[in-house]
């Protein structure tokens, strides 16, 4: 199951949650990629948003 979560805010990239696990991170009902996220706590759980 592939969910569309939405756009890192920093690159516009999609993000998807692919079998319960989220190819970013969301942080403050925001989006960020793991690239842009690099710098914050990363929290890749989809219940986590
Ligand atoms: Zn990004």
């Amino acid at each position: 199951m592939v969910e569309k979560v939405g756009e890192c805010v920093t690159c516009k990239k999609i993000i998807y949650c692919t079998d319960g696990f989220l190819n970013g991170v969301v942080k403050n009902s925001e989006v960020y990629c793991f690239t842009c996220a690099e710098k914050s706590d990363q929290n890749r759980h989809c219940s986590s948003y």
